[in-house]
């Protein structure tokens, strides 16, 4: 058996849920194994038919008071306990700041192996194989976890893409009809209170979340100055998505700290990725290059971004990206906006 442990916020499934599913179903197809999807919360009921929809063969719920706010001593208690009683052979989590609290905790009072950021799989006859990246996602390592399971895996946010329902093959996966239900009871009274959340804060109104984008339109050093960056946000607002950026954007203080994309920054796997004057450094692509369709405007035709790119534009961004945006704005009969960026060609 295959178990996800799925994240989750607000009653709603966080987007590495279904990227956990897409990896759970891919394992659990080629080793002929069931996937099995666990809900911790407070009231899972409430999070359960959207796990119908990824696809498991069955869904199992641990409830409990302690389980929501995320606390990583109930969460460990609470995974460890259903590792104890299922016996799976992979246990996967997403690599996030929830899911790289909790696991390796559970791995190391197991005794038993930890992949974190899994970016891929193969099999190699009766071996499976994980790579993730290692030095700044500067190389890949591929490892094989020794002895019988469980092993435990992290997987990395952007890696395993859900698939579009239009797509062939997609929909729920499972062939058995509907997903077995069971609730899980562990004791989790007992557990020590080690951690006390003492605040939430929200993004504030507008602010941008990068993660669940659907187009993601980042610029780099490549726009020169501060003020060209409403160039960025002219084709974004186009478009109807995001705006991201790369590291030099954020350290020169043009975007905060949370528009970064890359190996210090955000990962994200958008239907669109726009890069506007962005080279293409490995740190970059390593948070963006599972997009499913990326293009790169770059003057430069060596630029590493057009590796990774599906199309591609050499020319200079300052006269392309406006040209893009009109045309964008046109087709969808949309009117200019009011004070767009300056053009930041030579001559202005
Ligand atoms: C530990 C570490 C962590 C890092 N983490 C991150 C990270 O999370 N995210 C990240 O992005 N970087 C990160 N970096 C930095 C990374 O190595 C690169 O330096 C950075 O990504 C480069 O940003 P850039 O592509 O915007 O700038 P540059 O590399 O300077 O590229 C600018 C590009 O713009 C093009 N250009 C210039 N003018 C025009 C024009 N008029 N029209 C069209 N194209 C033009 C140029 O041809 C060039 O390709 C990290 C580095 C380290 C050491």
């Amino acid at each position: 058996m295959i178990l996800i442990v799925a994240e989750h916020a607000d009653d709603r499934l966080k987007p590495i849920s279904r990227e956990l599913a897409v990896l759970g179903r891919e394992l659990a197809d080629d080793l002929g194994r069931t996937l099995t999807v666990a809900i911790l919360a407070r009231d899972p009921a409430s999070l359960v038919e959207e796990c119908r929809a990824l696809g498991p063969d069955r869904i199992v719920t641990v409830a409990g008071d302690r389980l929501e706010p995320y606390d990583p001593d109930v969460w460990t208690a609470a995974v460890e306990a259903l590792v104890s009683e299922d016996e799976p052979a992979f246990v996967l989590a997403g690599h996030t700041s929830t899911g790289y609290d909790f696991l390796p905790r559970v791995a190391a009072r197991t005794g038993r192996p930890l992949v974190p950021a899994c970016i891929e799989w193969q099999r190699h006859g009766e071996r499976v194989v994980f790579t993730r990246p290692v030095f700044n996602a500067k190389m890949h390592m591929r490892v094989t976890p020794k002895g019988e399971g469980p092993c435990f895996v992290t997987a990395a946010p952007g890696a395993f893409p859900p698939r579009e329902p239009d797509e062939a093959g997609s929909g729920p996966p499972q062939d058995g009809g509907e997903p077995r239900l069971d609730a899980f009871d562990v004791d989790l009274s007992g557990l020590p209170v080690r951690s006390k959340r003492i605040g939430r804060e929200s993004a504030a109104a507008g602010a941008l979340d990068l993660g669940s984008a659907d187009i993601i339109v980042a610029g780099g050093r490549g726009i020169r100055e501060k003020e060209h960056f409403g160039l960025i946000d002219d084709l974004a607002e186009a478009l109807g998505g995001a705006v991201g950026a790369s590291r030099p954007v954020v350290d020169s203080g043009w975007r905060p700290r949370d528009y970064q994309i890359g190996s210090s920054g955000q990962t994200v796997s958008p239907r669109l990725y726009v890069a506007v004057g962005i080279s293409g450094a490995v740190q970059h692509l390593v948070g963006m290059q599972s997009s499913r369709c990326i293009v790169a405007i770059n003057k430069d035709a060596d630029a590493p971004i057009f590796k990774v790119a599906h199309y591609g534009i050499v020319d200079d961004l300052f006269s392309v990206v406006p040209e893009i945006t009109r045309t964008v704005r046109a087709l969808k009969g949309q009117s200019p906006p009011v004070g767009s960026a300056g053009s930041g060609r030579e001559s202005d």
